[in-house]
């Protein structure tokens, strides 16, 4: 259901890049991000603005395709493709690019993407448990720090960090009790309105301003459910959507299932659940307390992941879902290979359906899509 505040929202990519290119001139910093294990937090308390890299669109992979593999990852091949072709005013405008050792895929063309900017490689740790993990992961993420003081000139205190803690934290709220939206029933909001929103606020450069903005949505929502004004209906099929980082640009499966009649109703992927369902520590030391709660993030480049199956799991029941997609890129291997396992283990403990989509960010295969979504659909509803 369109409220005013969606048309605020579809505008503030847009507006983002009017306000960081006035940042620069003012002298702030900008770090591009890729990955959620990589935190926000510690440029926030460098004084400089994170903003996130990670490629959505198909448009650059022809240029991406003239170094890189054609079979690798669309979202891999779209990111390097943004900075080659120089397409990008957020990679433009970023001082540092922060990457990080997840899929062999990524770290390999993060060696390539040095050539175009100041490069800071967090190696992670490939299990989650453990002393000796975090105690590695900590050394890490202290490297960060060190390098975002070296590169920005400043000191970051423990003060800066708390502070940013905080604004982070109260920026997980917000964005948590938008999709907790999606809990109601039927949804007030359409799955790819709410991608949107997801999506584009990851650009604002005030976080205070994208925390009002945030709320303000939520209770409007709230207010629209009260009063019955919905797309959908009870019988709507609710779907979970795991599975790869996607946005706009690479949301055909998310238009699809709403096409066909579904109703996206909770993302479990990067820029949605998996980013908000645990807060930092706030009364932890800060440094440590960042490192932990990164390194726990649910993400198949990990071995074991068990934590992403709970969390699915539990998602599925509090969002009341009738069946799980779980969307992986082609060439995404950790993603494709952990499909099969989340498949037996929420067949074993609940029986619920579950589709398992390849696909890349190109239209190709948009009829064959529809035809088994539409087909999966039926068979839930
Ligand atoms: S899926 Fe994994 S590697 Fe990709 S952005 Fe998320 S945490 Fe990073
Ligand atoms: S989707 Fe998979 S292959 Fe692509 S960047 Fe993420 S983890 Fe790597």
């Amino acid at each position: 259901m369109k409220t005013n505040l969606l048309d605020e929202f579809e505008d503030l990519r847009t507006n983002s890049v009017t306000s960081l290119s006035k940042a620069k001139e003012n002298g702030k910093k900008v770090a591009g991000m890729y990955c959620l294990y990589s935190p926000s937090e510690i440029i926030l308390a460098a004084g400089a603005i994170p903003i996130p890299l990670c490629g959505t669109r198909q448009d650059p992979i022809a240029v991406a395709e003239k170094v890189l593999p054609r079979n690798l990852c669309p979202l891999i091949k779209s990111s390097y493709g943004f900075a080659a072709s120089g397409t990008c005013p957020y990679f433009n405008f970023s001082d540092i690019l922060i990457a990080e050792t997840t899929c062999d895929g990524k770290k390999k063309m993060y060696e390539l993407l040095s050539q175009y900017k100041p490069l800071h490689l967090l190696q992670l740790p490939q299990k989650q448990d453990g002393e000796e993990a975090l105690r590695y992961w900590l050394g890490e993420v202290n490297q960060m720090k060190e390098r975002l003081e070296r590169e920005f000139a400043v000191t970051i205190t423990d003060q800066d960090l708390r502070n940013a803690i905080r604004l982070v934290n109260e920026e997980r709220r917000s964005l948590k009790d938008l999709l907790d939206v999606g809990k109601l029933k039927p949804s007030p909001l359409s799955g790819m309105d709410l991608l949107m929103v997801i999506y584009n606020r990851g650009f604002c450069t005030d976080k205070k301003e994208v925390v009002q903005i945030v709320d303000r949505l939520t209770s409007e929502l709230h207010e629209l459910y009260k009063r019955g004004v919905t797309p959908f209906n009870i019988k709507t099929p609710r779907i979970l959507l795991t599975g790869v980082p996607v946005g706009i640009g690479s949301h055909k499966v998310v238009q699809i299932i709403e096409e066909c009649g579904g109703n996206v109703v909770c993302f479990e992927s990067c820029g949605a659940y998996k980013a908000v369902y645990e807060h930092v520590n706030e009364d932890q030391e800060p440094l440590l307390a960042i490192a932990e709660k990164y390194l726990r993030t649910p993400c198949s480049c990990m071995s074991p992941n068990a934590s992403r199956f709970e969390l699915i799991e539990k998602l599925a029941d509090e969002f009341n879902v009738d069946g799980i997609m779980d969307l992986t890129w082609q060439g995404c291997h950790t993603y494709n290979i952990e499909s099969y396992s989340l498949k037996n283990y929420l067949q074993e403990k609940k029986r619920r359906p579950f589709l398992q989509i390849e696909t890349d960010y190109s239209e190709s295969d948009i009829e064959q899509l529809k035809v088994r979504i539409e087909a999966f659909l039926e068979m839930i509803s």
